[in-house]
């Protein structure tokens, strides 16, 4: 429960609110909301600050999956070269099902569907790295200018303290009219001290003291499974058939045993452990022995990192306070099994969701009812996306630790003649529409708004990719999107389709405090140059099969949110009463 604070505490708190929001948790997504808030500090100046209790950041592989939702996310963000370089695209994997039997696949890219259309192994404590630096390089290049601006015009000034601060624990909050007072403890020394802060947000992993502090519920179960994970490096015979250069490899022999490579050329072990095992410290031999009864000749060397583990899956019921002062993102909000790779990239996703809703309320962009509608949007959006995910990873997990009768049925199917040619080739193409996380939508929410006929998206979608030329130059949608801002699209084919821009402007003008960007996408060999005002870019049609497929429309207006989610879509005649909704 909340702390009360003592007299001592309340006298060091400051006058005016410390920081717009205090985020609790330097994990991939806490890092993220930071990224959110530093990336927007050139134009808004949003005092915001990270605490973790851990001494500095993680080192520790932990996810390894970035799905094709994060890498276009990293695009957005501009570190998408970086985590391509960093990590390796692995699509290919074999499964030993005992008695001589085995089979490889090959998962099936989103070719088409996005500019990274596969999954990237990349460790966790890598997307941490890129992120912490990101949010450094903005923090001083904000400071640097933010001091010229400072002085222009004598507002707020810039942060000068790092904006991520470690030993730092968040040990309760109490909540206050209008704001936050969180109670801070330095790791080292013990003391504590008082934050005043507009929003708290926490992205504090599975333990969550906000998620405490609120008193939120965190139904769900434990699995009763434990499993042992190790990163190492592997002696094998050569050639090997089963673990071949670059693929994964999974045994449903005898227990569960997976093992997946890096680009280092080490991999990660993970398996299910005995029954007699469980609750004991994991040993190297004990992993030794399960690789004895895989079908090859396995030597563990160079061990780096070797843990144990139990799996929950569990959610909060509710993703904020109900005045939206508090909220919790990542694993504070939802546990699961890692089947799908899913956890770290749907809190680096809760963070990209929230993130812009809360720069528009702390920026006065949004008004008191529209902020009301946009953070309590953070919970309808998301509680259901991560309600599904619990439904999908259960599923998922019940049938990689099937045993018994039920392991011995799915084993015969998937390597007869019917599983290898049907059932496989769908699962090899259902699979990575899944996890790739692009098909997340977001229709039901009340800021989804309008349609289109003909249209092959709605309103609440992801806006699709689809590739685009500009003075001969290929680029594509995501080359508009990059960014903070809200874009506005105009598809047209003829000028009469452009003949309401100017009034959809002037009706979009309450956003510009946070980034507009304006663009026509002229279909049909239109050439709009001359028809669109000064403040729009103009970009054609690359390929019209490919258009007309993904995008089904040759006019309307679309107004894409800052997470390049379709907010509105429609007449431009119509876009001025969204705005409004959004700002009033
Ligand atoms: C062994 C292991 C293997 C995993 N494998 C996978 C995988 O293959 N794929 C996958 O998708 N996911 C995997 N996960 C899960 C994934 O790591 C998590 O989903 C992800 O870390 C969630 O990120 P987060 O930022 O929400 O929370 P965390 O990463 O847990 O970060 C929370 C941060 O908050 C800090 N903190 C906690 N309490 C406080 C407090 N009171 N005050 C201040 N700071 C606090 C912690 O020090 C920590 O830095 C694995 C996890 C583990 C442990």
């Amino acid at each position: 429960a909340s702390v009360t604070l003592s007299d001592k505490e309340r006298a060091m708190a400051a006058t005016d609110l410390d920081l717009d929001v205090l985020i609790a948790g330097a994990g991939p997504t806490g890092l993220m909301l930071a990224n959110e808030m530093a990336r927007r500090s050139s134009t808004s100046a949003i005092r915001y600050q990270v605490v973790d209790a851990a001494p500095g950041p993680s080192t520790h592989t932990k996810a390894m999956a970035v799905q094709v939702r994060t890498l276009e996310v990293y695009d957005d963000l501009g570190l998408v070269d970086k985590a391509l370089e960093e990590g390796f695209k692995m699509n290919k994997f074999s499964v030993y099902g005992g008695e001589g039997k085995q089979l490889s696949a090959e998962l099936g890219a989103l070719n088409g569907l996005s500019p990274y259309p596969t999954m990237l192994v990349y460790p966790q404590f890598q997307n941490e790295a890129l992120l912490l630096e990101s949010i450094r390089q903005n923090h001083w290049d904000t400071a640097k200018g933010g001091r010229r601006r400072a002085r222009g015009r004598g507002g707020k000034g810039s942060q000068q303290d790092a904006p991520i601060t470690y030993h730092t624990k968040l040990v309760g909050f109490e909540k206050k009219a209008d704001h936050v007072e969180a109670r801070l403890q330095d790791t080292e020394t013990m003391q504590t001290r008082v934050v005043r802060t507009k929003f708290l947000v926490g992205c504090d992993g599975a333990h969550s003291a906000v998620r405490h502090g609120l008193n939120l519920g965190f139904g769900g179960k434990k699995y009763p499974q434990e499993f042992v994970l190790l990163d190492c490096e592997l002696e094998k015979e050569e050639p090997c058939d089963f673990l071949k250069p670059g693929e994964a490899f999974a045994s449903m022999e005898h227990a569960m045993f997976v093992i997946f490579p890096y680009k280092d050329g080490s991999y990660r072990l993970i398996m299910s452990r005995a029954a007699d095992k469980e609750g004991a410290e994991p040993t190297l031999d004990e992993v030794q022995a399960s690789c004895d009864l895989l079908p090859f000749k396995l030597q563990i060397k160079a061990p780096r990192w070797l843990t144990q583990f139990s799996l929950h899956a569990r959610s909060v019921d509710q993703y904020s306070d109900s005045d939206h002062r508090v909220f919790v993102a990542g694993d504070a909000a939802h546990i699961h099994s890692p089947v799908g790779g899913q956890g770290m990239n749907t809190g680096l996703q809760d963070s990209y969701n929230l993130g812009w809703k809360l720069a528009m309320v702390i920026n006065g962009t949004a008004g008191p009812k529209a902020s009301a509608m946009l953070l309590s949007s953070y919970n309808d959006e998301r509680h259901r996306v991560g309600k599904k995910l619990l439904e999908r990873t259960d599923n998922g997990f019940s049938v990689v630790t099937a045993r018994g009768w039920t392991f011995r049925i799915m084993r015969s199917l998937i390597f007869s003649f019917l599983g290898k040619r049907l059932l496989i080739p769908m699962f090899m193409t259902a699979v990575p529409k899944w996890v790739s996380q692009i098909f997340i939508t977001y229709r039901r929410s009340k800021i989804s708004v309008g349609h289109l006929p003909r249209a092959t998206f709605k309103a609440g979608d992801r806006l699709p990719f689809v590739k685009l030329t500009k003075g001969g130059e290929e680029l594509s949608t995501f080359d508009i999107l990059r960014g903070p801002h809200f874009t506005l699209l105009f598809v047209a084919r003829s000028e009469e389709d452009l003949q309401d821009v100017p009034a959809a402007l002037e009706s979009s003008e309450p956003l510009q405090g946070e980034g507009l960007t304006c663009a026509v996408l002229a279909v049909d060999g239109f050439d709009g140059s001359s028809s669109a005002p000064d403040t729009v870019q103009v970009y054609s049609v690359a390929d019209a099969p490919a258009f007309a497929k993904t995008f089904g429309i040759l006019s309307g207006t679309i107004l894409v949110r800052p997470d390049n989610y379709v907010g509105f879509m429609g007449n431009a005649k119509d876009l001025g009463s969204y705005v409004k909704m959004l700002t009033n």
